[in-house]
């Protein structure tokens, strides 16, 4: 087995002195992405200190709802990388990313009123894993031209992997990247059994300093495998009883918070309710959605304003019990500005009425609250259409000048006008919309 292992490291370190191509490597905090990363560590350790010039970047993603036990064990094994490549010249950065908070869950959640995740509507993990890698490598990309991922992946995780990985392209032991033209994959440990990877993992200690039992007691606890780093669309769905958004609504049971609150962590317990109350909100039997979809069409819709309203003030009551930070305050910024361009949209004060109840923190200035509200009053007046209308109008504006893009925003704006129009008597309805376009 020993040789396997020099095998893998000795291809890392031939590639990374005779390719001039930077590296990144995907880490999860996983087993998998935890080897690769120590390996390619170790790879650059092995290089004569006068040729580590290669950039190489270790990403990894916390969607802001990861389970707390893991983010913590993430975040001190980068900051233990780090430091090691400071000491050592290894030439090596790393990059915990973030989804912007207009995109987080609780963003699309709770702001917009998206039904929480499920196979058939799983929204999240492009918003949450994907874009942030795709943004954060592309502006890298611009620099270098090309780039090498290193990955954990493996093909004895199961059968699909192991044919996505065999009818991808490849040059030189490198796939090209399906979705990033000019990033080529490397699957270091892809002919890796889970057993040679465990015996890895606690036999050497890392390169950066620590062994790997907590992880091994990690995955004990939780008694199954880690949501991978998501590049693209066709690696797995994390929603799979693996490590992930404590949040998860994918599985039907989250066996990794359950394991961890066997275990002992008690920051679960609360947590794995709050899960239960976005299954219950999900479901449209239980009253919590519109019923009529975005467009105007018949169907479960959006989780409705008092529904978004209940959550926010549960969210940030957990928040209070659990001393755990849950939500940022831009996302509460966020949320307010989603929340006027809602059906039966709000008055521009309803987040900072909820923060202000929980918290005892006043968040908004009142005055300047009600006299923009008699303002747009007078404008709906004076162009005939519905106040209402005219505030989700805005609303959608302020949220799309948010994001800096203005594609979608016409058709968001004439799907709000056609969804009001409805609340118009018929021979107003022409008037209004000639006026208000
Ligand atoms: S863990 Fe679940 S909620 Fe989080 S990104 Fe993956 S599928 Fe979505």
């Amino acid at each position: 087995m020993a040789s396997k292992y020099s095998e893998i490291a000795d291809s890392l370190k031939t590639l990374y002195l005779e390719d001039p191509r930077p590296w990144l490597v995907g880490f999860s905090g996983g087993k998998d992405s935890t080897m690769v990363a120590s390996m390619v560590v170790a790879a650059v350790l092995a290089v004569p200190p006068e040729q580590r010039k290669k950039d190489v970047t270790i990403v990894c993603t916390d969607t802001r709802v990861e389970i707390p036990a893991i983010v913590e064990t993430i975040e001190s094994t980068l900051a233990r990388i780090s430091k090691c490549s400071t000491e050592n010249a290894l030439n090596i950065e790393v990059h915990l990313l973030r989804p912007p908070p207009q995109d987080s869950f609780w963003a699309n959640i709770i702001g917009r009123g998206y039904p929480p995740p499920n196979r058939v509507f799983r929204w999240c993990t492009k918003r949450l894993k994907i874009d942030p890698v795709t943004t954060f490598v592309t502006k890298r990309i611009g620099r270098w031209g090309e780039a090498i991922l290193h990955l954990g992946a493996r093909r004895a995780e199961s059968s699909t992997r192991a044919q996505t990985m065999s009818n991808r392209e490849s040059r030189n032991g490198l796939c090209r990247h399906p979705d990033l033209p000019r990033v080529w994959v490397s699957n270091p440990i892809e002919h890796l059994t889970t057993e040679e990877v465990w015996a890895f993992l606690l036999q050497k200690p890392n390169p950066w300093g620590g062994d790997n039992r907590p992880l091994y007691k990690l995955y004990a606890s939780a008694s199954n495998g880690e949501c991978p780093i998501q590049i693209d669309t066709s690696t797995p769905s994390c929603g799979n009883s693996r490590f992930g958004c404590w949040t998860c609504t994918v599985v039907e049971r989250d066996k990794a918070s359950e394991g961890l609150l066997a275990a002992g962590d008690e920051r679960m317990e609360p947590l794995i309710e709050f899960r239960g109350a976005l299954q219950f909100y999900r479901d449209p039997a239980n009253g919590k959605r519109d019923m009529k979809r975005k467009n105007g069409d018949e169907g479960p819709g959006p989780l409705h304003i008092e529904a978004r309203r209940e959550l926010l003030s549960r969210l940030l009551k957990l928040q209070e019990e659990t001393g755990l930070k849950l939500i940022s305050d831009d996302e509460l910024f966020i949320i307010q500005q989603l929340w006027k361009s809602a059906r039966r949209p709000d008055d521009g004060g309803g987040v900072a009425r909820i923060v202000t109840r929980q918290k005892g923190v006043i968040m908004n200035d009142w005055k300047e609250v009600t006299r923009l509200r008699e303002l747009e009053n007078q404008v709906a007046e004076e162009k005939r259409i519905r106040a209402e209308t005219l505030r989700r109008m805005i609303g959608k504006v302020d949220e799309f000048s948010e994001s800096h893009r203005a594609v979608g925003l016409p058709d968001d704006l004439l799907a709000i006008l056609k969804d009001d129009l409805e609340h118009v008597e018929p021979e107003e309805q022409l008037m209004a919309l000639r006026d208000s376009l």
